[in-house]
């Protein structure tokens, strides 16, 4: 096997309280500046909207983060015909160039990153811990597609005698990228700074309610030198603006993170030609899942506990890549269940700006109602082993947890976002794969064992994009572990891998005889 060894930016170390500090004055320097507007850019101009949505502090939805002015189909097509102009001079910018700009973008979120993350817990509810990883990630894909880039470029001459054959890559032209708002801040950065740096003018529409980190990121690259039109930060309604940009005929892809229903409508809509169109749309959809840890009998059960109350609970169960099921084997799992019950119930919840809180809020009151509504839906069919009280004055869920859940109930088969977990019992190795498969899903999964034949089963038939054995299921590192699903969790290469950056390029081959 070939090593690979990317210098990964470190996440900050708390326990030095100096940076305890520069986290608390970074929480009051951005508290000063709650309640502004921050607007769309559209070929490097501030523009002015009719429309605008205001930003919550999931925490305490009394407080106004900010408001974000939301961008109309006119504006829509002028920023997507800005961008078909600025095309012809960024496709011939030399690679090199357009990785410079991308790594000062990266070196500036990291001379940002206390400021960052105090966006992050205001406007997402996530904790520092949560938020300051994510902005070493962000980081990390600026200067990982920045070298892959720069490694791609040199193309491959496949040279025979009395003929040279090259092969190189051109950008795909316009590239519009829509983002979820659970990792508000590393998601679209990825995404968008892959697309950049490849050559693609780029619109970059962020989920409504993380637009203010959205626009962050807009500054951000601005900063860094993006000529005009070639970056274009268009926050606007998904559902009318965002279906508009992807159905438009000069858009030439799309890369999506977020549900699998809207990602499954991105698909469809954009394999319909246009009229005027002359090419077919490439989509990348990074999708939902319904991950599962397996916990067998020979399992550290300590590890084993702390590992899925972090997957499962982190930030309210709000990521992709969560535990929203444990499949134990039968003579552990009332062991399990017992311990796991009482690692949950020692968990702080609250307002994320408070140092001690483990988890925070959900992003909003229609995910505070979905999430409830599938407790309801949960009580129907399985026993409640436990359900934490929630505080008040947030967009609050306390974290629930199911016992004797079998596959076909409605909690073991649909994607939750929340802090909601399904405790399901297994009688054989083979039986808790099989489970562990059961759903239209294959993001992110876990096992804990000691055994080395369940190992190797898991790594054979656990079907994954991302398998994690013995240790926690979330939090993926760039160019460590490449992330990304199939099944129903997916259509694309891994972010953060060695394929990320071919989706975005197009490769030519120039023969020529001599
Ligand atoms: P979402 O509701 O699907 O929204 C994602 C984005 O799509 C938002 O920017 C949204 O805009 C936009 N959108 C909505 N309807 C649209 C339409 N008809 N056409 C074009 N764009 C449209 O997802 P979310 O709630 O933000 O994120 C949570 C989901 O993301 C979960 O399912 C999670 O598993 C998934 N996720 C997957 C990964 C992965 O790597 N596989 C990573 C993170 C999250 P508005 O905000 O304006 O509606």
């Amino acid at each position: 096997l070939k090593t690979q060894n990317f210098p990964n930016v470190p996440d900050t170390d708390y326990a030095d309280i100096s940076h305890r500090q520069e986290i608390q004055q970074a929480l009051q320097r951005v508290r000063q500046q709650l309640g502004k507007t921050y607007l769309p850019v559209i070929n490097g101009e501030f523009v002015q909207t009719e429309n605008y949505a205001e930003s919550l502090n999931p925490s305490n939805f009394s407080e106004q983060v900010g408001r974000i002015g939301l961008i109309s189909i006119e504006q829509a097509d002028q920023a997507i015909a800005a961008a078909k102009a600025a095309f012809p001079a960024w496709k011939k910018t030399p690679a090199r160039d357009r990785a410079t700009i991308i790594r000062r973008a990266g070196d500036l979120m990291e001379q940002r990153r206390e400021d960052l993350i105090a966006w992050m817990v205001l406007e997402t509810g996530k904790t520092v811990r949560e938020a300051d990883p994510e902005v070493s990630e962000a980081i990390d894909f600026c200067h990982y597609y920045a070298d892959e880039m720069e490694r791609l470029d040199s193309g491959v001459a496949y040279d025979f005698p009395g003929e040279t054959n090259r092969y190189h890559y051109q950008p795909r032209g316009i590239s519009l990228i829509i983002s979820p708002w659970n990792f508000p801040l590393a998601i679209p950065v990825g995404m968008t700074v892959a697309s950049l740096v490849a050559g693609n003018c780029t619109l970059l529409k962020p989920a409504e309610v993380s637009s203010i980190i959205g626009s962050k990121i807009a500054e951000i690259l601005l900063e860094a030198g993006i000529p005009n039109g070639v970056f274009q930060f268009v926050p606007g309604k998904g559902a009318t603006v965002g279906a508009h940009m992807v159905k438009h005929r000069d858009v030439h892809m799309i890369t999506f993170t977020g549900s699998q229903e809207v990602g499954c409508r991105i698909y469809r809509e954009a394999a319909e030609l246009q009229p005027g169109q002359k090419h077919l749309k490439r989509v990348i959809a990074e999708m939902g899942g319904k991950n599962a840890v397996i916990v067998d009998e020979s399992a550290d059960l300590d590890q084993a506990v702390q590992g899925v109350v972090q997957s499962a609970f982190g930030y309210s169960g709000q990521k992709c890549s969560a535990c929203s099921r444990v499949i134990v084997l039968e003579p552990i799992y009332e062991l399990f269940l017992a311990r796991l019950v009482e690692a949950t119930r020692s968990l702080n919840l609250g307002n994320t700006e408070l140092p001690g809180t483990k988890v925070g809020p959900v992003i909003d009151a229609n995910a505070q109602t979905r999430i409830k509504e599938y407790i309801e839906k949960g009580r129907l069919q399985s026993p409640v082993a436990l359900e934490m009280s929630a505080p008040v004055g947030g967009y609050f869920v306390g974290p629930v947890i199911f016992r004797d859940v079998l596959l076909d109930h409605t909690i073991a088969q649909e994607e939750i976002f929340g802090p909601v977990l399904a405790v399901m019992q297994a009688t054989s190795f083979d039986q808790a794969i099989a489970i562990a498969n059961g759903t239209n899903y294959a993001l992110t999964g876990g096992l804990y064992s000691r055994t080395p034949s369940h190992i190797e089963q898991a790594q054979q038939e656990f079907e994954v994009g991302n398998l994690y054995i013995n240790r926690g299921i979330t939090g993926a590192i760039v160019a460590r572990q490449p992330f990304g699903g199939f099944k129903l969790s997916g259509v694309g290469s891994k972010a953060g891998g060695p394929d990320y950056l071919l989706q975005f390029l197009e490769p030519r081959v120039i023969t020529e005889n001599i």
